[in-house]
């Protein structure tokens, strides 16, 4: 059995958009309608994709804003990002293009998009040559999709990025 491979997950967005829901629905299994809004938390989980497991480290932010800043040091052990915007939100839409711009088109990144709206979000993830999935925080399989495609996509990158 091959070593657990450790892969360190930010999860990015506006307030309010469903940040901690998806990665509690991810890691627990559960959706939770209520949940501090200001707090940022790291959950660990093993997930085995492929046949290899990975030991997760997902940090799950207290959330950003056009304003907020990236210092260097926070994002160079980051393995992946999950950025998350909400239907019910366009200023969320606009956050995750800033939040994007602001964490450089650096190649060393695997980007992904979280959106329901489909075809502005599918179009915008395709410029940024990210890759784009719909989810709910209600449903655990969208969920868990979510996080084993960025896993995935991660691994694809693996070969071809300087490793970390
Ligand atoms: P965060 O601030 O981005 O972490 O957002 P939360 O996870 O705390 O969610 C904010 C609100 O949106 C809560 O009331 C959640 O119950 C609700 N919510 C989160 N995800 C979804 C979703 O996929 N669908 C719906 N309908 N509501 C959601
Ligand atoms: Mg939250």
């Amino acid at each position: 059995m091959p070593q657990p491979k450790y892969r360190k997950i930010a999860v990015l967005g506006y307030r309010s958009v469903g940040k901690s829901s998806l990665t509690i629905q991810f890691v627990e299994g559960q959706f939770v309608d209520s949940y501090d809004p200001t707090i940022e938390n790291t959950f660990n989980k093993i997930v085995s994709v492929n046949g290899q497991d990975f030991n997760l480290q997902l940090v799950d932010t207290a959330g950003q804003d056009e304003y907020s800043i990236f210092p260097q040091s926070h994002s160079m052990d980051i393995h992946g990002y999950v950025l998350v915007y909400s239907v019910t939100s366009m200023k969320s839409f606009e956050v995750v293009q800033v939040l994007h711009e602001k964490l450089g088109n650096s190649e060393q990144h695997t980007l992904y998009l979280l959106v329901i709206k489909y075809e502005e979000g599918k179009k915008l993830a395709d410029s940024w040559k990210a890759t784009f999935m719909e989810s709910s925080a209600k449903e655990n399989q969208t969920a868990v999709e979510v996080f084993k495609r960025i896993i995935m996509e991660m691994e694809k990158a693996d070969g071809i990025t300087p490793s970390r």
